[in-house]
């Protein structure tokens, strides 16, 4: 008996934006999806006499994209949204690590389910959380993370972070809050090997993530790069992110972090890291050289004061650039398609001004971008053929953008549009602007007790 085709969805009558390497558009198209993959994409009508096909959608009135890639993000943060809202980063850090130092399993397991619930509802296929708190004695964090992603239908990468340098050894977490170096590099191998897929259709891979320079000894540093290339998987880690960690690298190292990031093995193609605001032509020089990714965060640097990254001068020199959330504890939203907006308006208060970002570069930002810094552009991030099945519906006729004429210029200057339908690897995440894969309601309640405990544990010292 000859194998039967793979189930076809059909949507149609739709704009499509593909984010090709040609920003190939249509005005109206189709998109065929067969079982995980995208079959074809093209304008007009769908091809006749297509078997097999389980659901034929009409999407006049929408918008269709890749789905949203986010590539930076902290999902215990969930629990702490709300505090030290005027400070800097590293005021804010010293504020916050007393509590973050209490999470336990179940505490991260609704944390995670609230972050990936936010961001799927706003149309983001591939999710990332760089986790880098272990308390001693709470439970399975990596695996409650992951499962909280893969019940959703999220693509998801576990970026494992860690911290080993406390305040005894010149760093800025309390010694509570860190792990040994050798209990971190043995955690971040177990994870690699227990979840990470390397699969073209993979909707679970790890990488290894040391938190940053003032919370992570060198030695770790240059360890975790050994064991990350050793174990074939990507390095991700905080860099360049304000100008007291400018000051704390030339203090410390006698040199900034771009150079301190070279010295330890972490400047390569399958590193990427997050914010990057503070760098000189010759540091974006260095990024590009090496095909160093970066996960630009507007709302969180502007949150957190840290200043305007330089993303036009990093795409003009070829540096890999996508887009991150961040924790919820700097960006409260906890959603990416405002941050296709954010990173267009901060990027115009820079030096270029309103050259430095369009419409179509700030969703390619969002996407294609993002898969290239997660190292899956061959995978996801923009329509074409043969590729993974992750994509958006965005509903661009109704109150919010029926007067905006063309359509990526619709959801990118415009207020956040509903999400109609999202699909990852073939399967619907979001229906109508709701989430069929997660409970909304029970999600914010069962967040809600869980940060209340939090704080409980937290006042009784
Ligand atoms: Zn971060």
């Amino acid at each position: 008996m000859a194998a039967s085709a793979a189930a076809r969805t059909i949507i149609e009558n739709c704009a499509i934006a593909t984010v090709d390497a040609n920003d190939t558009e249509y005005a109206s198209g189709y998109v065929v999806v067969a079982g995980n993959r995208i079959e074809s994409v093209g304008a007009g009508k769908a091809p006749d006499g297509l078997d097999n096909v389980v659901r034929r959608i009409d999407g006049t009135g929408h918008l269709v994209t890749p789905g949203l890639v986010n590539t930076h993000h902290h999902f215990y943060q969930w629990l702490t949204r709300g505090m030290a809202t005027d400070h800097n980063l590293f005021n804010w850090l010293v504020a916050l690590y007393p509590t973050w130092a209490r999470i336990d399993e179940p505490m991260v397991k609704v944390a995670a389910q609230g972050s990936l619930a936010m961001m799927a509802r706003g149309g983001v296929t591939t999710a990332m959380d760089h986790h880098y708190v272990f308390p001693k004695g709470s439970g399975d964090l990596s695996g409650a993370v992951i499962g909280a992603a893969s019940d959703m239908g999220v693509r998801f990468t576990l970026a494992r972070g860690s911290m080993d340098r406390s305040e005894k050894d010149g760093g800025l977490p309390p010694d509570f809050a860190v792990e040994t170096l050798e209990g971190a590099l043995a955690a971040t191998e177990e994870t690699v090997r227990k979840h990470h897929d390397a699969s073209f259709d993979a909707m679970t891979q790890v990488a290894v993530a040391p938190c940053s320079p003032f919370s992570v000894s060198t030695e770790l540093m240059k360890q975790g790069a050994q064991l990350a290339r050793r174990l074939g998987v990507r390095l991700h880690t905080h860099g360049s992110e304000t100008v007291e960690e400018e000051q704390f690298c030339k203090e410390l190292f006698g040199m900034g972090p771009t150079d301190y990031f070279e010295s330890t093995g972490w400047l390569g193609s399958d590193v990427w890291m997050a914010h990057c605001v503070h760098m000189n032509d010759s540091n974006i020089a260095a990024f590009a050289r090496t095909g160093t990714g970066v996960a630009h965060c507007p709302s969180s640097n502007a949150r957190l004061a840290a200043g305007i990254a330089r993303v036009p001068d990093m795409l003009k020199a070829g540096v890999p650039v996508g887009l991150g959330v961040d924790g919820t504890a700097s960006n409260e939203s906890g959603e990416l398609h405002t941050e296709l907006r954010n990173a267009l308006l901060i990027n115009r208060l820079g030096a270029h001004r309103e050259a430095a970002l369009n419409a179509r570069q700030a969703l390619r930002l969002g996407t294609y971008g993002g898969a290239q810094v997660l190292g899956r552009a061959d995978q996801i991030g923009s329509l074409e053929a043969g590729k993974l099945a992750d994509l958006v519906m965005w509903k661009v006729d109704g109150l919010g953008h029926s007067t905006i004429a063309d359509p990526v210029t619709a959801i990118v200057f415009g207020a956040a549009a509903p999400v109609t339908l999202s699909l990852v690897n073939g399967k619907p995440v979001v229906e109508d602007n709701h989430l069929v894969t997660a409970d909304e309601d029970a999600i914010a309640r069962d967040a809600r007790a869980e940060a209340q405990r939090l704080a409980r544990i937290v006042a009784q010292g």
